[in-house]
This record gives structure tokens, C-alpha cells and sequence, in this order.
């Protein structure tokens, strides 16, 4: 991965609004278990953040990915978890499939407004009955006339009860369960839309994460992204981004971790030394930091296979399952060396600790990426 002039500038660009526009409120957002999306929105979409790789017709800058990447990677400087991962649903998530393949009348509609920041997008795929098995959603769109008439719900929507509009997936059709569903741009105001419920999570807490209802909602046909009944293959390729964004995203909040667990082990005296002289406290976050390097280098191996257009599914299901697996042991292992300090609610690595355990389980759990990696090793024996 060559890093040039304007990845480095991007990098500090963001870091200076991080640390002016963002970590100074992460407390309270945190505390009142959602921040301002629009409000923080419009102004990551002045500076041009929201955009980096969307087409510069619809106000992007036609960047490549490895824009992306550094981006996800450089959110890891926000002092939680929430926050990146809904400005990474705006980005890398929900608006992916809308930029490839959506009519020019769509993208005017859902993606400029979401580049600049006065939408806010969500992503309507899990389901309360269908989560890992995305092919089971149970959620249809209707033909009738012009529109659809979208009846059923979602789960787990992140941002879901201050969005503007969703990408969703729902089943304009009976049959074939990989050819009957279509993503459609569903504006959130819509007659039948409802928030059924925020819900009460043990982590990512500024972001607000939420239950939605459809009750005979009426959207245009015009409204659909792509052809219908591609909906499925759609979201399977937009899961490539959100799989290689979990991976970058991860990187610079791991590396806090570490840091700052050192920082402390080492002026936490004990046992006429410190916490960090102890051989087992230095040799173990010297092999996480080994791990993350590792990570690292896959994600950056991903990405620069990517850019060049080569297709990376194994490579971004390893980076999504690694990422996972670290966001669990490494904040597990730091929260270790702070002692009682560790199990403090207002502790960094209690945060760390608290919201990395999502990745093994949002975007597709850690065992949907193994079964991904079989099935290209050619080892698959499950369904
Ligand atoms: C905070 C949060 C935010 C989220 N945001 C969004 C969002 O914005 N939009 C959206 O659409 N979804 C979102 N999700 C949903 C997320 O993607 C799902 O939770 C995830 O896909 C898992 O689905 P599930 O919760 O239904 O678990 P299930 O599908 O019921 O799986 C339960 C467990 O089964 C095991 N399992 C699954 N597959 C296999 C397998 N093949 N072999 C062996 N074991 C297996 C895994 O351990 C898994 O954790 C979010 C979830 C959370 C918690």
C-alpha cells in the first residue's frame, strides 16, 4: 500500500476535526446514547469526508478506495465506537449499492443529499428472524401501479430513529430466495414507517441503534436502486466494503488500546516496580501488537488488491473475522492490566472493551466470514 501526498493530508484533515468537532462531545453523546448525526453530518459533508469515493456528478471526489480505508482507519481516532460506525453506515454501507447501480433521478435524490450531509442514511437488511441468513428476510414490497406497498420490519438499524432514508432490502418477489429481493431508497417520513423501539445495547452507545416497522408503506417504483430482483447480489458486493471498512476501522482504536494500557502499566506501581515491568504484562501487548500489525497488513493487502479491481471476498472475510477476533482480545487483555480501574464504566478500554465486541457479530458474524473462507478454500461441507 503506497500512501501518497493527499492520503496523508485526508489523515490529518480528519484528525483536526476529530479532535475539534467530535472527541470534545463523546462523553455526552455517549451518556445520552446518541449524538447529533445531521447536525455532525453537514459538517463532515462541508469538508468534503462523506464523499470521498461516490462520483463527483452527485458532489463526490471519485476517489479510489484506498481514500476509504484511510478514512475508516483514521475515525479510530473518536473515542468510541458508535460514532464511527454510523459515519461508516453513511459512507460504506448504505450507500455503496446506490452508486453503482442506481438510476441518475435516485442518486440526485438520496445520494447527493447524503454526500452532503443533510441526509442521514441507514441500512434496512437484519430482520428480528433473519440476521446471518439474509436470504430469509421476510420483509415484501408489493407492485401496485407505480409504487411498492412495503409491509414488515427491521432490526439493528444504526441511526435508525434519526435517519432521512434507508436502503432496503425486501422481497418484490416469490422464488428463487437470491432473485426475489430488491433494495429500495425508502424515505424515513413515509406514511407506515414507524420506530418501533430504540434499543438497549452494552456498547456503541452514542449510536442510536433501532426497531422499524412498515405498515402499508407507499414508496414509487422509481425509488428501487438497480434492477429488481438483484437486490441480494446488490448487497453481497456492498458487504465487500463494509467488511474491508470493519477491518481499517478497527486499526487506530486497537493501537489506543495498547498505547494507553502501556502508559498506565507504567506508572502503576506494585511489588517495588510497575505493572509493566512484569514480564507477562510487556511480552503480551508485544504480541498484540504483533497481531494488529498483522491486521494491518491484511487489510492494507485488501485494499490494495481491491483498488485494482480484483475480487477480494476472501481476503476482506479474513480481514472482517481477524478485526473481530482482535476487538475482543485485545481490549480484553488491556482491561486485565488496569485491574479494578479496567471495570470502571468511564475507563477507555472498558469502552474499547464494550463496543468491540460487535464486530464478531454485526455485518456477519465471525462464523458466517469462516464459512465464506471454507467455501473459497473449497472446504465447505455445510449448507
Ligand atoms: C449494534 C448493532 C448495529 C447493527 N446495525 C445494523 C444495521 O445498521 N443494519 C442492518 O441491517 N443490520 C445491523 N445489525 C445487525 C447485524 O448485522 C446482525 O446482528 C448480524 O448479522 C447477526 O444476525 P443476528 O443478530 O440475527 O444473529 P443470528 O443470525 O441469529 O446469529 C446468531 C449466532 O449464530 C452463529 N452463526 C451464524 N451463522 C453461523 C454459521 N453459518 N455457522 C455457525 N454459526 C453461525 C453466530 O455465532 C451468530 O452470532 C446491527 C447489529 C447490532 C448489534
Amino acid at each position: 500500500m503506497e500512501f501518497t501526498h493527499e492520503h496523508e493530508e485526508l489523515r490529518r484533515n480528519l484528525k483536526r476535526f476529530i479532535d475539534n468537532e467530535v472527541n470534545p462531545h463523546v462523553d455526552a453523546w455517549e451518556e445520552a446514547e446518541i449524538f447529533p448525526a445531521k447536525e455532525l453530518f453537514k459538517k463532515m459533508g462541508a469538508l468534503g469526508f462523506l464523499g470521498l469515493t461516490k462520483p463527483e456528478a452527485y458532489g463526490g471526489s471519485g476517489l479510489d478506495w484506498s481514500y476509504a480505508m484511510v478514512m475508516a482507519e483514521t475515525l479510530g481516532h473518536i473515542r468510541c465506537g458508535g460514532v464511527p460506525m454510523a459515519i461508516g453506515v453513511q459512507t460504506d454501507m448504505a450507500t455503496p449499492a446506490l452508486a453503482r447501480f442506481g438510476s441518475d433521478e435516485v442518486k440526485k435524490e438520496f445520494l447527493a443529499p447524503s454526500i452532503t450531509g443533510e441526509y442521514v442514511a441507514c441500512l434496512g437488511v437484519s430482520e428480528p428472524g433473519a440476521g446471518s441468513d439474509v436470504a430469509s428476510i421476510k420483509t415484501t414490497a408489493r407492485k401496485d401501479g407505480d409504487d411498492y406497498v412495503i409491509n414488515g420490519g427491521k432490526l439493528w438499524t444504526t441511526s435508525g430513529t434519526q435517519a432521512d432514508w434507508m436502503c432496503l432490502l425486501a422481497n418484490t418477489s416469490e422464488g428463487a430466495p437470491h432473485k426475489n429481493k430488491t433494495l429500495i431508497c425508502l424515505p424515513m417520513k413515509t406514511k407506515g414507517v414507524s420506530v418501533a423501539k430504540k434499543l438497549r445495547k452494552i456498547g456503541m452507545m452514542a449510536s442510536d441503534t433501532a426497531q422499524i416497522h412498515f405498515d402499508d408503506v407507499r414508496v414509487p417504483q422509481r425509488y428501487r436502486i438497480g434492477e429488481e430482483g438483484m437486490g441480494f447480489t446488490y448487497q453481497m458486493l456492498q458487504f465487500q466494503e463494509e467488511r474491508l471498512w470493519a477491518g481499517a476501522s478497527k486499526l487506530q482504536g486497537l493501537q489506543r488500546c495498547i498505547d494507553e494500557t502501556a502508559a498506565y502499566t507504567r506508572e502503576r506501581k506494585m511489588f517495588g516496580t510497575t505493572v509493566l515491568a512484569q514480564q507477562w504484562v510487556h511480552y503480551t501487548l508485544a504480541e498484540l501488537q504483533t497481531e494488529l500489525e498483522a491486521l494491518r497488513a491484511l487489510v492494507y493487502r485488501a485494499v490494495a488488491l481491491y483498488i485494482k479491481g480484483e475480487d477480494v471476498t476472501t481476503l476482506a472475510s479474513m480481514a472482517k473475522l481477524k478485526a473481530g477476533r482482535l476487538g475482543r482480545t485485545i481490549p480484553d487483555a488491556c482491561l486485565q492490566f488496569w485491574g479494578g480501574m479496567g471495570y470502571t464504566w468511564d475507563n477507555p478500554v472498558s469502552r474499547s472493551y464494550r463496543d468491540g465486541r460487535l464486530t464478531s457479530i454485526g455485518g456477519g458474524a465471525d462464523e458466517v466470514m469462516l464459512s465464506i473462507i471454507a467455501k473459497r478454500m473449497g472446504i465447505f461441507s455445510g449448507r
